[in-house]
C-alpha cells in the first residue's frame, strides 16, 4: 500500500515531469499520445483495473517506439495495475523489467525508487519479506540521494512495517520515528496518516495500548484532512480494537457505531466485518453482557465474509461463533463451531505464531464447554493441553523479542531514575546485588507480560485488519478486477438517487452462478476462480457505459441499469445468462473433461414496485434477490422478473 500510495501520489507529478521533458527526449519516434494516455490510465486504475489494463495493453506492441522514460512509465503503471488485482508474482516480474530499463538511463531517476517500492510491496505480499526489505532499503537510498522527503518517509514507513512484521521491533521503532519526523516537515496529510498508523500498530504489537491509541487518533485526523475516507475508517477500527484490548467495551461500541455512521453502511467489507464482529465481541464481554445482541451482530458480520479475500476469515468467524454460542448456552452448536476451527487449524499445521493464539483460545473454550456439559475429565485434559501450548508459545523467539524491546523501552523511560540510583550505589558489592535482583525481577516481569501479550495479540489478529493490505482493496474486487461490493453499492446508490429524482425507471439484475460449489469440488478452486474472472469479463463487455456492474460477493454479481424498464432489463438479463451458458468453457479453461456453467438471474425494476420499496435501493436489491431464488427453484439457468 504505502509503496503504491506514494507511487500514486507522485505519479501525476512524475508523469507531468516526463511530459515536460519529453521534448528533450532522444527519440523522435515517441508516441506523443502515450503520456496523455498514461495520465488517464492512472486515474482509471482505482475504479476499473480491467479497463485500465486493456488501455495500457494497446501500447504493448509499440513499446519499442516509446522513449526510454515512457517505457519505464509503462512498466510502472503495469506493475501497479497488477498489484491492484493482487497479481503479485506478475507485478514483481514487470517491476523487475522496468528496473532493468532504468539501468540505461543517463542520469539517476526517482522513478527507480518508485519501482523498487512497488516491487517491494509485491514481495511483501507474497511473503518474500527479505526481498521486500532489500527493495525498500535500495529504494530508500535513492530517495535519500534526491533529498525527496515524501519518498524518504515513505520508504522508512515501508521498512518500519516490514520490521514489525518480522519481529524486529527495535529497528521498526527507529525507522518509524525517523519517518514521523520527516513526514512532519511535509504537507502530505496522507503520508502523515500512514506513519502514525504504522506507529500505532507497532505500539500495539508492543502491548502499549495508550501510545498506540494516540497514534491511531492522529492517523484518523490526518486521513480526514486528506479526505481519505477508507483510511480514516480503518484508523477508527484500530481505535475500537484498542478499546477492546483495554476491556473498554462501551467505548469500543461507541467507536464502532461511529464507523457505521461514517461509512453509511458501505465501508470496505474488511472494515465492516471487523466492525460487526467487534460489536459482537464487545456485547459478549461488556459488564452487562448481551449474548443475544452479540449473536445478531455476528450474523450481520457473516454477510461480509464472501467478499473478503483473506484466507483466514472463516477461521476467525467460526472462532467468534463458538464463543457466542457458548455464552448463549448452545453448547452442542458451540462444539460444532469449535470443530470447524480445529479442522482449519489442523489443515494448516505447523501453526505460525498468530494461529497458535487461536488454538490456545479455542482449546480453553472447548474445555469450558465440556465443563458446562459435566464432562469433567475431558475438560481437565483440555486444560492440560492448553497449558502445554501456552508454555510452548512462551518459549518461542517472538515473545522473547517483544518482551526484550519492551524492557528496553522501560529501561529508557527509567533511565534518569537509574542514574540517580547508580550514583547512590557507588560500592561494587551493592551494584552486584542489584544486578542479580534485577535479573530475577526481569524474569518475573517477562513471564507476566508474556501472558498479557498473549491475550492482547489474540485480539489484535482478530480485529486489526492488515492496514497495509486495505489500501489496495478499497474499490476493486481482487479476483476479477471489477467493482467490489463496497464501490458497487456506493455507485449504485448515486445512480439510484439520480433516477429517483428524475422519476426514471431503474432496474437491478442479480446474478448467481449455478451449483458453483460443485464446480469447485469437481475441478478445483482455481478453476472456480477462472470461471468468476471470465464471467466478470463477459459482464464488462455486455454492459453499457452507464450501467454499473460489480461483484456482490462470492459467485454473485449485480448490475444496476439506469433508465431501464423491466422489459429491457429482462432482455439484458437473458443476454447475459445466454452468453454465460454458451461460452466454450471447456476449451477456455483448457480442461480435458466437459464442463457446463450456467447462472440464474433475478430482475427487479422500480416501475413494478410498491411506493415504499421504490424509495430504497436495499429493498430493490432484496426483490431482485427473491426473484433470483425463484429462478433457482424453477430449475436454474433462467431469468425471473416480475411476471
Ligand atoms: P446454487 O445453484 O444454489 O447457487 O448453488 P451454489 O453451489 O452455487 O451455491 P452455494 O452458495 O452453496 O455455494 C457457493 C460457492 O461459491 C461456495 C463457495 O466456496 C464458492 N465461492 C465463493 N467465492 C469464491 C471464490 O472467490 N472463488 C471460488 N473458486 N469459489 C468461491
Ligand atoms: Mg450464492
Ligand atoms: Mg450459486
Amino acid at each position: 500500500m504505502l509503496a503504491r500510495l506514494s507511487l500514486k501520489s507522485v505519479l501525476l507529478l512524475l508523469v507531468f515531469t516526463l511530459y515536460t521533458k519529453i521534448s528533450l527526449a532522444e527519440s523522435s519516434a515517441d508516441l506523443a499520445e502515450f503520456t496523455a494516455a498514461a495520465l488517464k490510465i492512472e486515474k482509471l486504475m482505482d475504479s476499473n483495473a480491467v479497463i485500465a489494463h486493456q488501455q495500457l495493453k494497446r501500447y504493448e506492441d509499440r513499446l519499442a517506439e516509446l522513449s526510454l522514460k515512457q517505457q519505464i512509465t509503462y512498466h510502472y503503471l503495469l506493475t501497479d495495475i497488477h498489484l491492484l488485482q493482487a497479481q503479485y508474482h506478475i507485478a514483481k516480474d514487470i517491476a523487475s523489467l522496468g528496473l532493468s530499463l532504468t539501468k540505461q538511463l543517463s542520469s539517476p531517476s526517482l522513478s527507480i525508487a518508485e519501482l523498487l517500492y512497488s516491487r517491494g510491496f509485491a514481495n511483501e505480499s507474497i511473503g518474500e519479506l527479505e526481498l521486500a526489505t532489500q527493495d525498500y532499503e535500495s529504494g530508500l537510498e535513492i530517495a535519500k540521494s534526491f533529498h525527496d522527503k515524501v519518498q524518504i518517509a515513505t520508504g522508512l514507513t515501508n521498512l518500519g512495517a516490514i520490521y514489525y512484521l518480522t519481529d524486529r521491533y527495535e529497528n521498526s521503532l527507529m525507522v518509524l520515528n525517523d519517518a514521523y519526523n520527516i513526514a512532519k516537515q511535509t504537507t502530505d496529510e496522507e503520508l502523515k496518516g500512514s506513519v502514525n498508523s504504522e506507529l500505532g500498530i507497532l505500539y500495539a504489537y508492543l502491548d502499549r495500548s495508550q501510545q498506540s491509541m494516540s497514534y491511531y487518533q492522529q492517523a484518523y485526523q490526518h486521513y480526514k484532512k486528506a479526505n481519505k475516507t477508507i483510511l480514516a475508517l480503518n484508523a477508527l477500527a484500530n481505535i475500537a480494537t484498542n478499546h477492546l484490548g483495554l476491556k473498554e467495551y462501551e467505548q469500543a461500541i461507541d467507536v464502532y457505531k461511529q464507523i457505521i455512521k461514517e461509512s453509511q453502511g458501505a465501508g470496505p467489507s474488511e472494515i465492516m466485518y471487523s466492525t460487526y464482529s467487534g460489536l459482537s465481541w464487545a456485547n459478549l464481554k461488556k459488564q452487562q453482557p448481551n449474548p443475544e445482541a452479540s449473536y445478531q451482530y455476528l450474523l450481520i458480520a457473516k454477510q461480509f465474509i464472501s467478499s473478503i479475500e483473506r484466507h483466514d476469515i472463516n477461521l476467525q468467524f467460526s472462532s467468534d461463533e463458538a464463543f457466542v454460542l457458548f455464552e448463549l448456552d448452545r453448547l452442542d452448536e458451540a462444539l460444532v463451531s469449535i470443530a470447524k476451527v480445529e479442522k482449519i487449524l489442523t489443515a494448516q499445521m505447523p501453526l505460525g505464531r498468530l494461529k497458535m493464539y487461536t488454538k490456545i483460545g479455542i482449546t480453553n473454550l472447548k474445555s469450558k464447554t465440556y465443563f458446562k456439559l459435566g464432562q469433567f475429565k475431558q475438560a481437565y485434559q483440555l486444560q492440560k493441553q492448553r497449558l502445554a501450548l501456552t508454555e510452548a508459545l512462551l518459549s518461542k523467539e517472538h515473545t522473547r523479542s517483544v518482551s526484550e524491546v519492551r524492557l528496553e523501552l522501560e529501561a529508557k523511560q527509567a533511565d534518569l531514575h537509574k542514574k540517580v540510583l547508580e550514583n547512590k550505589h557507588a560500592l561494587q558489592e551493592l551494584a552486584l546485588n542489584e544486578a542479580s535482583a534485577k535479573q530475577q525481577q526481569q524474569r518475573n516481569y517477562l513471564i507476566s507480560i508474556a501472558v498479557v501479550a498473549l491475550l492482547f495479540a489474540w485480539l489484535l489478529i482478530k480485529f486489526v485488519q492488515g492496514q497495509r493490505r486495505l489500501h489496495k482493496v478499497s474499490s476493486i474486487d481482487m479476483l476479477t478486477g471489477i467493482a467490489n461490493r463496497r464501490s458497487l453499492i456506493k455507485r449504485g446508490r448515486q445512480l439510484f438517487n439520480r433516477m429517483n429524482t428524475k422519476k426514471a425507471a431503474f432496474s437491478v439484475l442479480m446474478i448467481d452462478v449455478d451449483h458453483f460449489k460443485k464446480v469447485n469440488d469437481q475441478f478445483g478452486h482455481h478453476i472456480g476462480d477462472k470461471v468468476l474472472q471470465a464471467i466478470a469479463k463477459l459482464g464488462e463487455q455486455l454492459m453499457r457505459k452507464t450501467d454499473v456492474f460489480g461483484r456482490f460477493g462470492g459467485e454473485e454479481f449485480v448490475v444496476f441499469l439506469p433508465n431501464t424498464s423491466l422489459e429491457q432489463a429482462l432482455v439484458i438479463g437473458e443476454r447475459f445468462r445466454k452468453s454465460i451458458n454458451e461460452l466454450p468453457w471447456q476449451s477456455k479453461l483448457q480442461l480435458e473433461q466437459h464442463i457446463s456453467i450456467s447462472a440464474s438471474v433475478g430482475v427487479a425494476c422500480t416501475s413494478e414496485l410498491k411506493s415504499e420499496e421504490k424509495e430504497d435501493l436495499d429493498a430493490v436489491i432484496h426483490v431482485a434477490d427473491t426473484l433470483l431464488y425463484q429462478a433457482k427453484s424453477k430449475g436454474r439457468n433462467r431469468v425471473c422478473g416480475y411476471a
